[in-house]
């Protein structure tokens, strides 16, 4: 007999529906419950590079998303007035046909990969949680927030940085901890020259352009704010330009555009990184509920994606195998690999709150497209 034959997945962010996706594609019952009743993102955009497209791919969702995506090659590395430092070529591990990286907006993703989860017959329910579970060696009774009751022969904690699910395996022992950055964004029209990812180095943090459509790009810029003070919504803007006064070129004229506080998205960065096996018995964590980090590599939502990709696989090639054999391989597959990108990303943050610039930026950008071009 199968160990799993139907998952609960608590979660519907990038890491949930891929995982809904994945599984699906093995035949596997899935029930899908998400804490928000109005299922909404916010509108900025996502990096996916080499290996979330070879990814997408194989989940058969990149076909369906290209048209709303701005597909791109190169990722360039440039000082604070413009002057390259770098341009690293993208690799096409998807295949020919396909772009090496692309950004799209996260409202874009989201539809596809809804409509794909719910295409393919996941049961989602919205405004909803997990209340608390208790489980066997045989499955998982859930106690949901409505009153409501399932067994499961797998739960999948995908629920983000803030996890239930973690809470509910781990108690208190992970907590999220403020890095003492914070991520500034706003939505431009694309210039010509950004069709590819450019990243800025200033003095203070980074700045850098993703390009999301022919007529949409956006710009992110990272700061260090120590103590993780309270910005008041109609500062943003004025704090904002404040804070990209020391770049010139391209970055310094779009500066002068960020007026209306409404269009800027600000986000203190957060991590927490669970360092012993992300499951107990039958629940599993997996993305940022497990390794939350830092956006300076671009691949947080990429390791959840590949997350959903190994659970998929295992899934479907259980045969009789138990669920504890399989899960410690999945954690083989994704504990090293995550856990570099994770401290890897919290390390190019730390080298800009010290103000390093000696700090081989180039060379950890280089060697996490290598790392993560290796097969997941
Ligand atoms: C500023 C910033 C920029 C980023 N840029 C990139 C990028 O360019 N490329 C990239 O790859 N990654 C990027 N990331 C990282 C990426 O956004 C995350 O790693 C990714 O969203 C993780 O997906 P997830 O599904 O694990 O979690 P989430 O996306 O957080 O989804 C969790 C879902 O669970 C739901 N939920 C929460 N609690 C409960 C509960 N109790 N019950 C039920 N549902 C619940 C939430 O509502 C949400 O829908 C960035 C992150 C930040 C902060």
């Amino acid at each position: 007999m199968k160990a799993v034959s139907n998952v609960l997945i608590v979660g519907g962010g990038i890491g949930g529906l891929c995982s809904a996706i994945a599984l699906r594609r093995k035949g596997i019952e899935v029930d899908l419950v998400e804490l928000k009743s109005e299922w909404t993102v916010y509108g900025v955009g996502i990096i996916q590079q080499c290996n979330v497209i070879r990814e997408m791919a194989r989940l058969g969702v990149l076909d369906g998303y290209l048209g709303a995506a701005f597909p791109f090659e190169d990722v360039a590395l440039y000082t604070s007035d413009g002057t390259t430092l770098a341009r690293i070529p993208g690799q096409r591990l998807a295949g020919p046909d396909y772009p090496a990286n692309v950004g799209i907006s996260r409202l874009a993703l989201h539809n596809v990969l809804s409509q794909t989860a719910e295409k393919l017959g996941t049961h989602i329910r919205l405004g909803l949680s997990v209340d608390r579970f208790e489980q066997d060696a045989d499955g998982v009774d859930v106690q949901f927030t409505d009153g409501t009751q399932g067994r499961y022969g797998l739960v999948v904690g995908a629920d983000g940085l803030f996890s239930k699910v973690r809470q509910l395996l781990f108690g208190d022992t992970y907590q999220p901890r403020h890095t003492g950055q914070a991520v500034w964004r706003h939505n431009f029209k694309r210039a010509p020259q950004i069709d590819h990812l450019a990243n800025f180095h200033g003095p203070d943090g980074n700045a850098g352009l993703c390009p999301l459509a022919d007529d949409l790009m956006y710009l992110y810029l990272t700061s260090y704010e120590p103590g993780n003070p309270w910005m008041e919504p109609d500062s943003l803007a004025e704090e904002m330009r404040k804070r990209l006064g020391a770049f010139s070129g391209l970055i310094g004229e779009l500066r002068e555009q960020i007026t209306d506080s409404s269009q800027v998205v600000y986000k203190p960065m957060e991590v927490v990184f669970v360092s012993e096996p992300w499951f107990r018995g039958r629940v599993l964590l997996i993305g940022d509920a497990a390794h939350a980090t830092t956006p300076h590599l671009g691949q947080g939502a990429g390791m959840a994606i590949e997350d959903a990709v190994v659970l998929g696989e295992l899934m479907g090639e259980q045969g009789a195998t138990p669920i504890q054999v399989l899960l410690e391989r999945f954690m083989k597959r994704r504990y090293e690999r995550c856990k570099f990108i994770s401290e890897s990303s919290i390390l190019a943050g730390d080298k800009e709150i010290a103000r390093d610039h000696d700090f081989d930026r180039v060379g950890l950008v280089r060697q996490m497209l290598a790392v993560t071009a290796e097969p997941i």
